[in-house]
Formats: C-alpha cells, sequence, structure tokens
C-alpha cells in the first residue's frame, strides 16, 4: 500500500475509535481518517479487558470534568453514534463508587470530596454512623468516612462501546485497516509518513498514537520516549453463599482493594504495589493473589464475604504513565504533527468520549474548543511536572 492519508492513528481501541469518529463528526472536516488496528478481534487491548466503570471521584478537576462528558454522552447516545436511526446499546447502568477512608485518610477523602462538589459532582460525604446506617453489610472498623457518588457513576459494556465508536467513524468514512504501524519517516520535526507491517507505507499529515500499552513503541517511531508501560492488573470473579448484598457500590476500601457485583457474581481486585508492579505483557493470572491479597480484605470488610468461591478471573493491562499515572494528550513540542492520547493508566474507558473531542479538536481546530485538557499536557512529561491524582486504582 502505498498512499496519501490526512490523519492516520496508530490503535482502534476505545481511545483510537472515539478519536476518528470525532474526527469524522466534526463539522469542516473533510479529511481522510486511516485508523491501524493490529489485533482488530481486540483479544488482547485494554479496552476489552475493561471494568467499564464510570466514575466522577477524582481529585484532579480535568479527570472529574472527563468522566462527566463521559455520562453526558452515553445519555445523548443517540444523538452521537447512532446509525440509520439505531441507536447502540453499550448496556449502561448507573451505580455509585464508595470510596472508604481509614482514620488516617479521612482528610484526604474530605479534600477530594471539595473538589468533586466543586466540579459539580453529586457526591456525598458519609460519616461511619451513616456508612453503617446505609450498608448495614459494611464492617465500619477503623473507618474515617466514606464517599458515596449519588448520581452520575457506573459502569458500561467496554467492548460494546469501542464497537460504536468503530461502526459510526467507518458509516462517517473513517477507514480500518487489520494491520500494524511498524516505523515512520520524520522530517523538519514533523512526521510524513507510516510504515507498516505488510511493507507499505503512507504519507500522513498527521499521526495520533493511540496505541494503548504499546504507545511507547509507537512514539519510539518518532524518535520520542514517553513514560507509558504495559502493567498487568487481574480482575477476579467471585461467587458469594450468602444472599446478593442489596444496594452495593463499586466499593473501594482504604487498601485500595475493590469490589462491586456484576450480575450473579462479585468481581473484585486490586493494583500491585509499586515494587511489585513490573511490565509485562502476558495474560497470566496468579490465583494466589486472590487468596493472599484480597479475600482476606473483603473477608476482614464485608463479613458475609467469609463464604466467597472463586469462580474466574482475567487479565489486562493498564497503558501505565509511570509519571503520575494520568493520560498524557496532546502534541510533542518536537514533533509538531505526532498527538498523543496515552497512559490512562486504570481510567481511559471513560475518559473516551472526552480524548475524542478533545484531539479532534486539536487536530481541527488547533486548539481545545469545549473541555480544555492542557492539564493533561505532553509538555508535562517532557518537563517532568507530575499531575498528581489520589483517586487511582
Ligand atoms: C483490568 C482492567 C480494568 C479496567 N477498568 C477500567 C474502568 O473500570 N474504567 C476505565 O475508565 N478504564 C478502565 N481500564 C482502563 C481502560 O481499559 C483503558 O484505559 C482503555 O481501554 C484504553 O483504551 P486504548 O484504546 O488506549 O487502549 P487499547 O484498548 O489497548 O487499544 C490500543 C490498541 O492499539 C493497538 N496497537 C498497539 N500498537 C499498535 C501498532 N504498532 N500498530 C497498530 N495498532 C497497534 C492494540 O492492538 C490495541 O487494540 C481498565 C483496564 C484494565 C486492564
Amino acid at each position: 500500500m502505498s498512499e496519501n492519508v490526512d490523519v492516520v492513528i496508530a490503535g482502534g481501541g476505545v481511545i483510537g475509535s472515539a478519536i476518528a469518529y470525532f474526527l469524522t463528526a466534526t463539522p469542516g472536516f473533510d479529511g481522510s481518517v486511516l485508523v491501524v488496528e493490529r489485533d482488530p478481534a481486540y483479544g488482547q487491548g485494554s479496552t476489552a479487558r475493561s471494568l467499564g466503570s464510570i466514575r466522577q471521584q477524582f481529585s484532579e478537576p480535568t479527570n472529574i470534568y472527563m468522566s462527566q462528558f463521559a455520562i453526558e454522552f452515553i445519555a445523548r447516545l443517540h444523538e452521537y453514534l447512532s446509525i440509520d436511526g439505531r441507536t447502540p446499546d453499550v448496556g449502561f447502568h448507573e451505580r455509585g463508587y464508595l470510596f472508604l477512608a481509614s482514620l488516617e485518610g479521612r482528610d484526604a477523602l474530605r479534600g477530594n470530596h471539595a473538589v468533586q462538589t466543586a466540579c459539580g459532582a453529586d457526591v456525598v460525604f458519609l460519616e461511619p454512623d451513616a456508612l453503617a446506617q446505609r450498608f448495614p453489610w459494611l464492617d465500619t472498623a477503623g473507618l474515617g468516612g466514606g464517599c458515596l457518588g449519588t448520581s452520575g457513576e457506573g459502569g458500561l459494556d467496554a467492548y460494546a462501546l469501542l464497537q460504536a465508536f468503530r461502526r459510526k467513524a467507518e458509516h462517517l468514512g473513517a477507514r480500518f485497516i487489520d494491520d500494524k504501524v511498524v516505523g515512520c519517516t520524520c522530517r523538519g520535526g514533523r512526521v510524513v509518513a507510516v510504515h507498516l507491517r505488510d511493507g507499505g507505507q503512507v504519507a500522513c499529515g498527521s499521526l495520533v498514537n493511540a496505541a494503548g500499552a504499546r504507545a511507547a513503541e509507537v512514539a519510539a517511531f518518532a524518535g520520542v520516549q514517553i513514560p507509558v508501560r504495559p502493567r498487568k492488573r487481574f480482575v477476579f470473579v467471585f461467587d458469594c453463599r450468602a444472599p446478593m448484598i442489596e444496594h452495593c457500590p463499586l466499593t473501594i476500601d482504604p487498601s485500595g482493594t475493590y469490589f462491586r457485583p456484576e450480575g450473579a457474581y462479585y468481581v473484585c481486585g486490586v493494583s500491585p504495589p509499586p515494587a511489585e508492579d513490573h511490565d509485562c505483557l502476558d495474560f497470566d493470572v496468579d490465583y494466589r493473589y486472590f487468596d493472599e491479597r484480597i479475600w482476606p480484605v473483603l473477608a476482614g470488610r464485608v463479613p458475609a464475604f467469609e463464604a466467597i468461591k472463586l469462580f474466574n478471573a482475567w487479565a489486562g493491562h493498564y497503558a501505565y504513565n509511570t509519571l503520575d499515572q494520568n493520560a498524557i494528550i496532546g502534541t510533542h513540542p518536537a514533533v509538531a504533527n505526532l498527538y498523543f492520547a496515552n497512559g490512562f493508566s486504570g481510567h481511559g474507558l471513560q475518559q473516551s468520549p472526552a480524548v475524542g473531542r478533545a484531539i479532534a479538536e486539536l487536530i481541527v481546530y488547533g486548539e481545545y474548543r469545549t473541555l480544555d485538557v492542557s492539564a493533561l499536557s505532553v509538555q508535562r512529561i517532557v518537563d517532568g511536572r507530575p499531575l498528581r491524582e489520589h483517586n487511582v486504582l
């Protein structure tokens, strides 16, 4: 293949597909869009292995506003992603998050709560006695309080959202191909061509890096380094002998261990401590992790979880930003037409509508026109200035 394309997107997961959609849907954009995806069945990318949850409970306003746009986007999905009058079903259901704090963590949780409410998030702070009253299944020993999202949080089918973005983008003229970006040619501080695994070359006006956990590889083709590494995360599915807990939010223990109902079961997980969090691209599940790390915490926090049985498990990869676990969005000062949409760590699914819109605005207008996401700029990475987000999972 040898052709000319206005925008090439490396990676067609939920982020690449959202960008393709917003670009082709932007009034005044009449360029060509080519999405190159190395794994068109999406068996290995982060999106299909995600939990698909959306929350407003971040500590950084930009992250809160991005998730708020996700909720608005889903509420108006028919306006954005319907084709010939048919709206895709992405299975969204509203369910709050419940962030629990230890006695020592109480002030930090209150601080986050103040930021969230100032940003318009519908989140309440609950004292330990209010927690006990509202969630009688919870052991509140050692807790200093909790924050509960009372609307605007929940979960969806991540794979369905990816496909909905992709189908609408294709409907509007974007082209998706089964290939791999294996290099690029740069001249004068710009990417001028992208090299494909099949031997073809595509001359391009811009290149978007949406390569998920492999984003650093694609950045390196243009001579740029980004601190994004593949880091494995396990999700465990368990069955509980006691009747299902009623009104169970996605609950995060102060240890970082989380759980939530999933159909007739529960899903749970926890990120490893930094010293054990190594770069890795395999999908092996370490079942001891559940027995040794997760179950003791679950049983301590919810007495009904004393008697549970592991039912299933899977592994996926965060595109982990080692600087600050936040997204990296925008252009690089050294390569003007290379756009980054990377490093989402554990919260990229919910940011996909806002990122798709933001990158499309940057490409078409050269500036953010709706939500300014410049707090997540590439420049902060170049400067080594972390943007601290306290609520990472
Ligand atoms: C276990 C787990 C749970 C999660 N839970 C949540 C959650 O509840 N909420 C949330 O918001 N986020 C969650 N996330 C994070 C979320 O899944 C990711 O941030 C999001 O899916 C990132 O989308 P992406 O398109 O960047 O990455 P991906 O889905 O990985 O897509 C990147 C694509 O790029 C392709 N690619 C890579 N290199 C090349 C190349 N050289 N050429 C062509 N194609 C290439 C890959 O094949 C891949 O399909 C979770 C992640 C995991 C692993």
